[in-house]
């Protein structure tokens, strides 16, 4: 592969308006429209798998007590230093100020859920999902772009469920993960995180968590490399790594497996005996976060993104003024079918303005002219100069829809 030929996604972001980054806000992205469709398109797919995978979707708070994440352990065991803590007084003359965290990640509040009221065992496994937006003090040095940010949006989720349920869960989420990372071609290992040096919790629940984990890879046949003493300080965890278009590894996916948690917040549920039992926690997040995924997406891609995620799906043209208010029916029709459609009505000429198409990865090009019109059909072009002939109005919506809805 040609790697000068390839840009990055800073400059692909700027080129095709999607993302930047400001002096203003180190490390968190400015997201503008073209890429907001993109980020919108990626959260309604992952709503829809979790949702039917049975996920119940919360939003915890982004400020909370730093108190919470000392109990949680990430104080010392994550490092205060790698979190925003703000001392902050509740009245403007309060000389007692309090302790305050951005959240760098959602476990912790999670569990308050979890806590709202007494569960019984009749209501696991319980799975709540969390499009929630973190912040994590990255060094100066190490921001670079979408790729490592200081805020980011993470695809989470915490599941709550019996010892008996532990393979069911993780081996749906190891699926859930296959499935996912196909669709998008890319090519992936799994890696098996066991116990850190800076780690909480007694050794015999790490002995029990780890191997866990391991008959579910065992059981499922799946082959993990090894990321030893790479575990979360609370638990030993399953990693998704992928190879993106220049062959980087990239580790997104991840499934970690938590006795430590249920413990520090003492989480209950009453089980069938009527009797108190703790929980497992099992975390899990299948982008990792949305920034970094966009930031792989868009390398991959180079910006001609498949058409389900295409900020532009198609670009009319008229040839002339005189088809113009052919050409806006057009559009409209399109629009009323759910596809993002846009008119190139500019005074250029047509080999102008499929240039720029192009430039810009616009999938389609629909051109229309006299004869079109009197046929009642558009010469449809690709992004990548194909000329698809002419189609039905009907034909052409029935094959973009199709696209789009299949996710090609
Ligand atoms: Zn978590």
């Amino acid at each position: 592969m040609n790697q000068i030929k390839n840009k990055d996604h800073k400059q692909i972001g700027q080129e095709l308006e999607l993302f930047f980054t400001h002096d203003i806000a180190p490390g968190a992205p400015f997201w503008l429209p073209k890429g907001m469709v993109i980020f919108k398109e990626l959260e309604k797919y992952i709503r829809d798998l979790t949702e039917k995978a049975g996920y119940l979707e919360t939003s915890t708070p982004i400020m909370v007590k730093s108190e919470l994440f000392k109990r949680s352990g990430h104080w010392v065991k994550f490092g205060e230093h790698n979190m925003y803590n703000l001392m902050l007084s509740d009245e403007v003359n309060d000389l007692n100020p309090i302790s305050y965290t951005l959240k760098p990640m959602n476990c912790p509040e999670s569990t308050i859920l979890y806590r709202f009221k007494t569960r019984s065992y009749k209501e696991l496994p319980l799975r709540f999902s969390e499009l929630g937006r973190l912040h994590r003090r990255e060094k100066s040095g190490e921001v670079n772009g979408l790729l490592r940010v200081r805020q980011l949006t993470m695809d989470d989720a915490h599941i709550y469920c019996r010892e008996d349920q532990i393979f069911q869960e993780v081996s749906n989420i190891l699926d859930m993960m296959i499935a996912f990372y196909k669709n998008f071609g890319f090519e992936y290992e799994f890696r098996f995180a066991t116990r850190p040096e800076q780690r909480a919790g007694t050794d015999a629940m790490w002995d029990k968590a780890e191997k866990d984990l391991e008959e579910v890879l065992k059981k499922k046949n799946i082959k993990a490399g090894d990321k030893k003493g790479d575990g979360a300080f609370y638990g030993p965890k399953i990693d998704m790594h992928i190879k993106d278009a220049l062959g980087r590894d990239w580790q997104l996916a991840t499934v970690q497996l938590d006795f430590h948690m249920p413990q520090a917040f003492d989480l209950q549920y009453v089980n069938e005996k009527g009797e108190l039992e703790k929980p497992v926690m099992i975390h899990r997040a299948i982008f990792g976060s949305f920034e970094r995924f966009i930031a792989i997406l868009t390398e991959q891609y180079q910006g001609a993104f498949p058409l389900w995620l295409a900020p532009v799906q198609i670009m009319i043209m008229p040839i002339t003024d005189k088809q113009e208010p052919h050409a806006k029916k057009l559009v409209e029709e399109l629009k009323e079918n759910g596809i993002r459609v846009e008119l190139d009505n500019r005074p250029q000429t047509l080999q102008a303005k499929i240039r720029d198409s192009s430039l810009q990865k616009i999938p389609y090009l629909g051109i229309i002219g006299d004869r079109e019109i009197k046929e009642t059909n558009i010469s449809i072009r690709t992004r990548a100069g194909e000329d698809l002939g002419k189609l039905e109005i009907s034909k052409l919506i029935h094959k973009l829809r199709e696209e789009i809805d299949k996710k090609i």
